[in-house]
């Protein structure tokens, strides 16, 4: 009981909500796990579920398998999002706008393929030339927060207010309303879920539980939402970050991330399956990660049956052929 009224206490110091966001964080506020009942536990892993698969017998045309290409171009609010406004790191985000969008860009033109771009409503808002072309250039802007905020740190207002606010700025700036979404930092809260029905999205792409597409079940009940599941081996961000204060350097070589990327697309091509590769312009846009990403893309290129196309593309030919 003691331990109870004290943390109670530290949440009503922290803010004058109600308790009720820490039990959505998931961030095991209160009792200790081991003396949930059933019913607790259950009801957390049922929150939010994997529900039938969306994988299709065949996917578009015959091909054998299906590559989605998507970038998230967080930009400035990798720095934005922490509450700093330190110049020297505002600038390494700069440079996804300035040159690693422009790079990417380049990248998809000349190998006539579509890709999708997760765009911040701030960046959408310091860069609203950067979406007008990206999207001119055929390819799909959605959303991925309004300044990359840690989503299990919002309240449910917070969280709507902010979807909304992204929404309503992609809608205007790329020129037609977002379908799907990618939380910031893949951090998918106990109320994303309402939040994306109430938008009326398409498909979320931020969770993790198969391969493959499938439909996200809503405390058990079939939402019609399409999930494109991601996961960090995918994703250029783990394997490049560095940080400059602390001993996180976890530095690969272009070369390994290249052998991972391709040995999961090999093995997508093996199950007919889905391949959705994350990448970020500030972070693959440097000189000596774009060429791997131009050699994965030359080999996924050389392989016989393999459907590229934007997660709206993929969502869409799901929903209606799985
Ligand atoms: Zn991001």
């Amino acid at each position: 009981m003691r331990r109870r009224s004290s943390a109670s206490a530290i949440a009503s110091k922290r803010a004058p909500a109600p308790p009720a966001p820490l039990h959505a964080t998931g961030n095991g506020a209160g009792d200790p796990a081991w003396a949930w009942e059933e019913r607790r536990w259950r009801g957390a892993v049922n929150k939010v579920r994997a529900g039938r698969s969306l994988k299709p017998a065949r996917w578009k045309n015959g091909a054998r398998m299906c590559v989605a290409l998507s970038f998230d171009s967080d930009h400035e609010t990798s720095t934005l999002r922490e509450g700093s406004t330190s110049p020297g790191r505002l600038a390494q985000g700069e440079y996804g706008a300035r040159a690693g969008v422009p790079r990417i860009l380049e990248l998809l033109r000349r190998h006539d393929l579509r890709a999708s771009f997760f765009v911040p409503g701030v960046v959408a808002e310091l860069h609203p030339d950067e979406q007008r072309r990206v999207v001119a250039e055929g390819h799909e802007v959605a959303m991925h927060g309004w300044i990359h905020e840690g989503t299990s740190e919002l309240t449910e207002g917070v969280e709507r207010d902010l979807m909304r606010r992204a929404f309503d700025t992609l809608a205007k700036i790329a020129g037609r309303p977002p379908v799907g979404v990618r939380v910031p930092s893949w951090d998918f809260s106990a109320t994303t879920l309402p939040l994306i029905r109430e938008l009326g999205l398409l498909y979320d792409s931020s969770l993790m539980a198969d391969d493959e597409p499938y439909e996200l079940l809503d405390d058990g009940e079939p939402t019609g939402i399409v999930e494109l599941p991601v996961e960090w081996i995918k994703d250029d961000a783990p394997y490049f970050g560095m940080n400059r204060a602390t001993a996180i350097r976890p530095y690969t070589a272009p070369a390994a991330v290249l052998e991972i990327f391709r040995a999961e697309f090999e093995g997508a091509l093996a199950d007919g399956g889905l391949f959705v590769l994350t990448m970020h312009p500030h972070i693959i846009g440097h000189r000596s990660r774009i060429a791997i990403l131009e050699e994965l893309i030359r080999y996924m290129k050389g392989m016989p049956g393999v459907w590229f196309a934007t997660h709206e593309e993929v969502a869409r030919y799901c929903k209606a052929n799985a």
